[in-house]
């Protein structure tokens, strides 16, 4: 157990790292003329403990992120959901499905036909419609999952036959770059991409989600059109694997 003034600190810290997010994420949305409004936080909450993940939804967060399903189970029961929306971020196996089917309110790391489909099948079964954003590799890294930015629109046209999945936006997490210029290619890249196949109108398709930028680059994203930021580190310190 950790000292009782070492948990007020950490929750203090969440506090003060949660204001500054939410005034560079509204000064980043107004210098590019758009609506703060129009941009959501997911909190990024792998390995992050219940009780700061708590702290952090009751000071508004209203969306958080794990990249690992049994992370997720494990903490599940502790978590204040009330109010709070769950999204799958992290490379999700196929085997997996079964056990988040009906109980997150988005995946956002689809890359493939195979995964949809298990997606459909397991929503049906729970007599659910589950909400996906197909995973965009905008810097085609080989050690990356993702889909191909080239492919993205096939995969997408694809996935929109299926029933039980709803093909929601993109996201992706550009290659690590030194220079913030390059990531904002991407980014931007990204955007041409999302525009690109909203205006194709695919039916069963409702392109508005655009998840990208991190505790590094979210204000960057931001000027490429993200609608949502998933930020870890910023908000809640360094990781501690
Ligand atoms: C860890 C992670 C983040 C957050 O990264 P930070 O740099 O800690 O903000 C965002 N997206 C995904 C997919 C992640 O795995």
């Amino acid at each position: 157990m950790m000292e009782k003034s070492s948990i007020e600190r950490c929750k203090t810290d969440v506090e003060e790292n949660l204001r500054e997010i939410r005034e560079n994420i509204a000064q980043s949305a107004v210098s590019s003329g758009r609506n703060p409004d129009e941009i959501t936080l997911l909190a990024v909450t792998k390995t992050v403990p219940p009780w700061l993940i708590n702290h952090a939804i009751s000071l508004g967060v209203n969306m958080i992120g794990e990249n690992r399903v049994q992370e997720f189970l494990s903490k599940e029961d502790e978590l204040n959901l009330e109010n709070c929306g769950v999204h799958i971020i992290g490379h999700l196996q196929t085997n997996k499905v079964k056990y988040i089917a009906g109980k997150v309110q988005m995946i956002e790391s689809v890359d493939s036909v195979r995964l949809a489909s298990e997606i459909s099948r397991l929503s049906l079964a729970a007599g659910v419609c589950t909400d996906v954003l197909i995973e965009v590799n905008i810097g085609g890294e080989e050690s990356k999952s993702g889909v191909k930015p080239e492919q993205t629109l096939e995969l997408i046209e694809e996935i929109s036959k299926f029933k039980g999945i709803s093909v929601k936006g993109l996201m992706t997490i550009p290659p690590i770059c030194d220079i913030i210029s390059r990531t904002e290619k991407y980014f931007s890249d990204m955007n041409k991409l999302f525009i690109d196949i909203g205006s194709k109108n695919i039916d069963n398709v409702d392109m508005k989600h655009l998840s990208m930028g991190m505790s590094a680059d979210y204000r960057e994203a931001i000027k490429h059109g993200a609608t949502t930021v998933r930020v870890g580190t910023a908000l809640f310190g360094s990781r501690k694997y």
